[in-house]
């Protein structure tokens, strides 16, 4: 049973702006300019023998912004800047095709995020894509992951998008209730869900996931219930959630400076993770497994998030287009932040890169086992073998502490999460950085 919000919020669990998730480690503020030499550095060595690749392509183009949306997007842009955007993408490709650690590498997986994929036309997904097998062949890819809004799908696109190659299509859907889908400033409504996804289902795609939100503004008990019901409903391969954070740069942050408020007017923590809790339940109750503290999927064996799976295990990716993060042996890496000097750095023929930051063994060893924490279940050997490393020797500290709040349990092979840890890691893993990155907030 979910219980009522309390009236009264401490302050520990209200939502106040400010990042909430760490995607990364070091944090994205230790990555410096000075230091973005390192990157063209890392780009001219080999790669480690057996080191995965896998290449990330930011489409930054979406029908309006949501108010909560906090990555580089543009919704102003005509079909001109969007075609000079893809060659540049393509022109990026061709650049790090050239430098020595592809080591003749194939990707291993391809991943179309945003912003919004499914925005731009059939005709120049075909174009970009065939640019980019002819630069790096795709026959050992995979997983290809694209990120899709409903309202931008027809069905000859979705077919188009299934010929590409596409083996997850990721549906951010959000919610199913128009009122709160509206006022989240979101581009598509209720009515274009349903015979998206069946569309979707009967061409084939092998995976499709559906992607939900707890904790918009508007959102309440009764309409999460339903989405959760209506998604089971629809019957996805997998499912995707996240809690609702507001960093400083979306537009509920700004109304939020105007009015004066400290606080978001969006559910608190502890109700956004009951309402996971719940659809994580439901999930279970309809045969589904949760595989980490944002997915859960219907056929484990089958459904698999290789991209995720493959970068928490540190595997080379490469972001390619405007703010696209990469990580290339042992370095870190980001692009160019703003359309107009990613686009000048690339019509100089250069690589748009913007800020770096070449990782120590040791934050290699913590990002990997930060980010593997959120698999709620992290293997003790894969660190003694890879690192030369007892991660219940070297964290004993913050790992005794996890066991007193009564999150945590140590196995002799393993450490694993109990659900409420899971549901609230994000926020227990500072305590596995080291000293000097504790107080940054952009992990
Ligand atoms: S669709 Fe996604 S990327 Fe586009 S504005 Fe909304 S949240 Fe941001």
């Amino acid at each position: 049973m979910i219980t009522e919000p309390p009236k009264e919020v401490c302050s520990e669990e209200a939502t106040t702006a400010g990042n909430y998730f760490i995607s990364n480690y070091p944090p994205y503020s230790f990555w410096t300019r000075d230091h973005a030499y390192e990157a063209h550095t890392a780009l001219e060595r080999a790669p480690a023998p057996g080191t995965p690749l896998g290449i990330y392509l930011h489409i930054p183009f979406c029908r309006k912004r949501c108010h909560f949306c906090y990555f580089k997007v543009y919704t102003d842009k005509d079909a001109g800047e969007i075609e000079s955007y893809l060659d540049a993408a393509i022109q990026e490709l061709a650049l790090y095709s050239q430098k020595p650690f592809i080591g003749g590498r194939k990707p291993k997986f391809i991943y179309f995020g945003g912003g919004t994929p499914s925005y731009i036309s059939s005709r120049q997904l075909g174009r970009l894509v065939d640019a980019m097998k002819r630069l790096l062949p795709w026959d050992e890819a995979e997983e290809v992951t694209f990120e899709a809004e409903p309202g931008t799908l027809t069905e000859p696109k979705l077919q188009a998008i299934k010929d590409l190659g596409v083996t997850r299509l990721s549906l951010g859907i959000e919610s199913f209730e128009d009122h709160v889908l509206e006022i989240n400033g979101r581009a598509h409504g209720s009515k274009e869900i349903d015979q998206t996804y069946q569309y979707a289902r009967s061409i084939g795609f092998p995976q499709i996931n559906i992607d939900l939100i707890a904790g918009m503004l508007g959102e309440t008990e009764p309409n999460w219930r339903e989405s959760v019901r209506k998604t089971i409903a629809l019957g996805p391969d997998s499912i995707t959630i996240y809690q609702m954070e507001i960093p400083y740069n979306t537009t509920i942050f700004k109304e939020m400076k105007v009015l004066g408020q400290t606080v978001a007017p969006v559910a608190d923590w502890r109700t956004k993770r009951e309402w996971v809790q719940h659809a994580f339940a439901e999930f279970e109750k309809a045969g589904y497994t949760v595989t980490s503290a944002y997915a859960a999927v219907k056929n484990p064996a089958r459904t698999r998030f290789l991209y995720r799976d493959q970068l928490w295990t540190g595997a080379d990716m490469v972001g390619l287009g405007v703010a696209s993060f990469s990580h290339v042996g042992g370095t870190h890496f980001q692009n160019e932040h703003e359309f107009e000097s990613y686009m000048a750095k690339l019509q100089e023929g250069k690589l748009p890169i913007y800020r770096a930051l070449t990782t120590t063994s040791e934050e290699r060893m913590i990002r990997e086992l930060i980010l593997q924490m959120k698999l709620g279940r992290v293997h003790r050997a894969y660190f003694q073998n890879k690192f030369g490393i007892d991660i219940q020797q070297r964290f004993s500290s913050p790992l005794a502490k996890l066991q007193d709040q009564g999150f945590l349990t140590v196995d002799p092979d393993s450490l694993r999460l109990n659900r409420d840890g899971l549901l609230q890691v994000d926020r227990l893993l500072y305590e596995f950085f080291l000293p000097q990155h504790r107080s940054a907030r952009y992990a």
